[in-house]
């Protein structure tokens, strides 16, 4: 890669796409001349959404390691991107800007708005789809409404829409456009550490950027696709891809994914049940965003609007205690651990900890997407607004209010032999499993051998299980007889 001087020089914008490969608004910039890559750090403009801790710390890493394959020309800036682009037009005679779409409400509006006034200005600009394999319009049921039930939208929708684009290939040979006007801010600049010791521990479990992602991808389906139906399931097998961050940064796109999995089913390799439902779970992220696009305000209202009524509890002892993983419910602990260790939960756990937070302490959901979405490593909006919607019960194609996760039948069967548990809660890594997963139960000798102390180094259950979900299922059955 070259950096020389060329007139017919467009800036290319990159968001949630820290790739080279499969990167339409790239390669359609490159073939306009010479490219100014940039990132811009907004949170003006995202408010209630701005990016959490985790990601922050991801996209840190990312912008890094992308701005190394670039050769380091990436220009680097914080703040209004309208103000910015529009500055760097003007000072260089630029005019033509490409990006690839986000699907954020927020990002959705201020592009529109961007889109207007570079037009204005007589700046030409183009927007890509990079990171969906099928956008909201493109799936829609026969009277052209979105769909709100996953199965018809998957099956019916999906699968006999146009099959998703290919992977493109990274472009041969970018140019750079030179000068020394440009913001001459780093990566380091944008302040997206936090400077406290969590991060060293979170990094330890992951590698960025979009070569990792490839790597990540190609072990997966070698090693650990195979059998994904079952052992999605459980914790502490080796059969989830961990490619949510970089599927969400767009370290990798989902058509790579999509065609990887898929050729290989066609070429008669692997289970093909393994492999299908595989593929259904990236349906359910491409089924979030068609959720979120039509419902823009998912992250913040419930989708059936008969859970305003419902009476939520605030408890700060016990929201905080569902953090720390400090319950009393070893399962639940473990999981809520694994969040703040790993900046990753499983989502078998996932399902387990939402469903404790709002169906067993009655604790508003947006309080579960808050903790998430600060602390997840894959903080998605789409996503993780759709699966809190899903676990409360008020989404689209939610669980049934009914359905609420026992935390020790969850662990029976899903950690039967308390590995999982012992990993994150050391403190009671003693106890034979017959009381790994309700250590209250224990008899005393059983505690004072493995040197549980209940109440001291390992709290007492912050609720009664039974109670708890005697009042949620009461509450919730109120809901069905409202209007909505
Ligand atoms: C309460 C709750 C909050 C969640 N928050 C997020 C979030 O912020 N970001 C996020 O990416 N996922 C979220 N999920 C969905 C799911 O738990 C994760 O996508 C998955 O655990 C990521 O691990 P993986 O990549 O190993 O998944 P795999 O099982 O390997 O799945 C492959 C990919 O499919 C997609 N996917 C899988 N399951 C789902 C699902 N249920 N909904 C949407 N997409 C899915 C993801 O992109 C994932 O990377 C949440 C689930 C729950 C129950």
């Amino acid at each position: 890669m070259r950096f020389f001087l060329k007139k017919t020089a467009s800036i290319f914008w990159f968001r949630q796409d820290l790739r080279l490969n499969d990167n339409p608004g790239l390669i359609e910039a490159v073939k306009h001349g010479s490219i100014i890559p940039i990132y811009i750090l907004d949170d003006k403009n995202s408010k209630e959404h701005k990016m959490g801790a985790a990601s922050r710390l991801w996209l840190h890493y990312s912008l890094t390691q992308l701005n190394e394959q670039l050769g380091s020309p990436l220009i680097i800036a914080k703040g209004e991107p309208e103000e910015i682009l529009t500055n760097i037009c003007t000072q260089e005679v630029i005019s033509k800007v490409f990006w690839n779409r986000v699907y954020e409400p927020w990002c959705i509006k201020r592009d529109k708005r961007i889109k207007e006034n570079l037009t204005k200005q007589n700046i030409e600009v183009k927007s890509f789809n990079s990171s969906l394999l099928w956008e909201p319009w493109d799936v829609l049921k026969g009277d052209g409404t979105p769909y709100k039930v996953f199965t018809p939208y998957f099956r019916r929708g999906c699968l006999s829409a146009p099959f998703p684009r290919r992977p493109l290939s990274k472009p041969e040979k970018i140019i750079f456009y030179k000068t020394d006007n440009l913001i001459k801010s780093s990566i380091n600049d944008l302040n997206l550490l936090p400077n406290h010791k969590w991060k060293d521990k979170l990094l330890v479990n992951w590698k960025i950027g979009e070569k990792e992602a490839i790597s990540r991808l190609t072990e997966f389906i070698d090693f650990e696709l195979d059998d994904y139906k079952e052992g999605r399931n459980f914790p502490t097998k080796k059969n989830v891809s961990r490619l949510s961050p970089y599927l969400h940064w767009g370290e990798i796109s989902p058509n790579t994914v999509w065609y990887a999995v898929k050729d290989r089913m066609d070429l008669g390799i692997g289970n093909t049940k393994d492999s299908d439902h595989f593929l259904s779970e990236i349906g359910w992220r491409e089924f979030s965003y068609t959720l979120l696009f039509y419902f823009p305000e998912l992250p913040k209202e419930n989708l059936q609007k008969r859970f305003n009524k419902f009476p939520w509890k605030f408890d700060e002892k016990k929201l905080l205690a569902w953090k720390k993983g400090m319950t009393g419910y070893p399962i639940v602990d473990a999981g809520m651990r694994e969040l703040w260790s790993t900046g990753y939960m499983h989502n078998r756990l996932r399902m387990i900890v939402g469903s404790f937070l709002v169906k067993n302490l009655l604790i508003h959901w947006h309080e579960g997407e808050k903790w998430f979405w600060d602390c997840l490593l894959d903080a998605d909006l789409a996503n993780n607004s759709a699966s809190w919607q899903w676990i409360a019960g008020c989404g689209a194609d939610a669980a049934p209010y009914f359905r609420i996760f026992n935390p020790i039948t969850q662990g029976l069967k899903f950690d039967s032999e308390g590995v999982y548990i012992r990993k994150f809660i050391p403190e009671i890594a003693n106890l034979p499993n017959k009381y790994i997963f309700n250590p209250w139960e224990a008899p005393k000798d059983v505690l004072e051998k493995a040197n549980v102390r209940l109440g001291e180094n390992y709290p007492n259950p912050i609720i009664d299980l039974k109670s708890s979900r005697e009042e949620a299922l009461l509450a919730f059955s109120k809901l069905k007889t409202l209007e909505i």
